[in-house]
């Protein structure tokens, strides 16, 4: 099961929208770049089991 949730670029604040695959675990990270600066993101994804609303923290990679 696959969803979609959105996260602000930690270089240039834009927002983007990433897949989140729901069966990997309600705890993942994994590196996307941006769609407008192209930098990469590091993405601390966090879904909550009963209502699978999804939180995003972003950190500089590196
Ligand atoms: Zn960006």
């Amino acid at each position: 099961m696959q969803t979609t949730a959105e996260f602000y670029c930690a270089y240039c604040g834009e927002e983007n929208t990433t897949f989140v695959d729901l069966s990997a675990g309600s705890y993942q990270s994994y590196v996307e770049d941006c769609q407008v600066c192209c930098r990469p993101n590091i993405l601390y994804i966090q879904v909550d089991e009963e209502t699978l609303d999804i939180d995003i923290q972003t950190e500089y990679e590196g």
